[in-house]
């Protein structure tokens, strides 16, 4: 929602419009005879919405501007946006899987190549594809536009804006007036001319836990203030730690409160399927929802924490000036990142983390660079010697050969901060030829310590293939 608009990344001194939203605007009670005309209105545009993004995810390509083919009580304009934010959903959708498909094909023909060499190792399995479910809308959530809704400034004190909505009812919308805070009212007041910025005119309007809310938004430009030779401060991105920077830091985590949520929820799940599972065997029609409430709300509360370490990172004195590296998580190094910390959170979550870097780069005016992660977590940042071996257990890196040891996020936040501009990494094709690059340059920082003759001071048990073994 906050990030509407992907364009390509500014140079410094450029600007670039951004799309920044005023959230948690609760509509206000007093209107209840008013909001009833949203309640009835809302499953009826969600069964509609619903009918598209299942059209546009299967049968078509999304576009927005398709004729309309499902029957609706709602409005010729209701029926638009509502084919609209279909249109939005299944892109989004169909990218993404599409991306976990390629990423699964990858797997594959590397797992095929390794199957052909002997090289598989006993503990790897063949990849397998799971199809994907397709989006199913739960909570209500419509994004309105200006076919539905119009906002207008209140000329009275006690509220700031009328927000009139149409409804079922033809020629009867409400009018619904909307009460900022003030940190809203501040955040909506330009620092050098005091005034009002000016609104769009497309609002989001939620409903969650039997209340309405409202989301504005803004464009604002930016310029990207970072002098092209700033020290380059390099983030890993995990779950013990969400953010670890080059610089030792670490900031937030998903550890002690949200760890033990997050067990309770699974369990509570485990319950509620273990009941739907007996009530089916004994042929109950109606069966409990497996969508959990709690589950929902964590699911926001860990977003939030991750907003909040990134927010952290970007606004210690330390990071003043200074631009960022980040690892652009593919969606196999999430998952395997998710595993690797028994799952403790799911992919999409750990995916929430680069997505807000790029938000407050971009709205601070700040560079930062996805840069190549592969092996960012296994190649030594004193010698560059690469090997999964460097990583005795989760939290540790420990060099095999020059015996270097450090945390390992820390470790491969300095290796992301020195792989912006490396056009060599870059031109890799595959994780081989990048691993092949990183032993080079090992080699080479061998030779400068005149250890050309040092091998890896554990070497691995005999009997592996020779395509396996590390160059000496
Ligand atoms: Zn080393």
């Amino acid at each position: 929602m906050k990030q509407k608009h992907q364009r390509k990344r500014p140079k410094s001194g450029e600007p670039q419009r951004i799309t920044k939203a005023i959230t948690h605007i609760r509509l206000l009670e007093a209107n209840a005879g008013k909001l009833a005309a949203l309640d009835t209105l809302a499953p009826v545009y969600l069964a509609l919405c619903q009918h598209y993004v299942t059209l546009f995810c299967t049968a078509e390509q999304p576009n927005k501007l398709r004729d309309p083919l499902f029957h609706t009580p709602l409005s010729e304009r209701w029926h638009r946006v509502a084919i609209m934010q279909a249109a939005g959903i299944a892109r989004a959708f169909r990218s993404n899987r599409s991306a976990a498909y390629q990423q699964y094909q990858a797997d594959l023909e590397q797992y095929q190549k390794r199957a052909a060499d002997g090289t598989v190792a006993t503990e790897s399995k063949e990849p397998q594809w799971r199809e994907w479910t397709l989006p199913t809308l739960r909570e209500p959530c419509i994004q309105a536009n200006v076919n539905v809704v119009k906002l207008e400034t209140s000329q009275e004190s006690s509220f700031d804006y009328w927000l009139t909505v149409s409804t079922l009812e033809k020629g009867q919308p409400i009018a619904v007036p909307v009460k900022l805070a003030d940190y809203h009212k501040e955040q909506l007041t330009d620092a050098k001319t005091h005034q009002r910025k000016k609104l769009n005119s497309g609002v989001q309007l939620n409903k969650r836990d039997g209340v309405w809310w409202l989301t504005l938004s803004y464009d604002e430009e930016v310029q990207v203030e970072t002098a092209p030779d700033a020290p380059v401060v390099g983030i890993d991105v995990g779950i013990a730690h969400f953010v670890t920077t080059s610089t030792g830091k670490h900031y937030g985590s998903f550890h002690k409160d949200l760890r033990a949520r997050h067990k309770r929820d699974r369990a509570k799940r485990r319950r509620k399927a273990k009941l739907r599972a007996c009530l089916k065997k004994k042929g109950r029609q109606k069966l409990p929802s497996t969508s959990s409430r709690t589950g929902q709300r964590l699911i926001r509360h860990v977003k939030q924490a991750i907003n909040r370490a990134v927010n952290q990172c970007f606004t210690d004195p330390e990071h003043q000036g200074v631009q960022f590296a980040y690892e652009q998580l593919s969606v196999a190094s999430m998952r395997f990142k998710a595993r690797a910390q028994n799952a403790y959170l799911r992919a999409s979550n750990l995916g929430h983390i680069p997505q807000q870097i790029r938000w407050n780069s971009q709205k601070r005016g700040v560079q930062a660079t996805p840069v190549i992660s592969a092996y960012s977590s296994q190649e030594c940042s004193v010698c560059h010697y690469t090997d999964r071996k460097n990583r005795p257990d989760q939290r540790t890196f420990r060099c095999q050969v020059c015996g270097f040891e450090a945390h390992a996020d820390h470790n491969a936040a300095v290796n992301l901060s020195r792989r912006v501009g490396d056009r060599q990494l870059r031109a890799c094709r595959d994780r081989t030829a990048i691993k092949a690059v990183l032993m080079t340059r090992h080699e080479a920082w061998k030779q400068q310590q005149g250890m050309g003759n040092i091998r890896p001071v554990k070497r691995r048990k005999r009997g592996k293939s020779s395509a396996s073994r590390v160059p000496a």
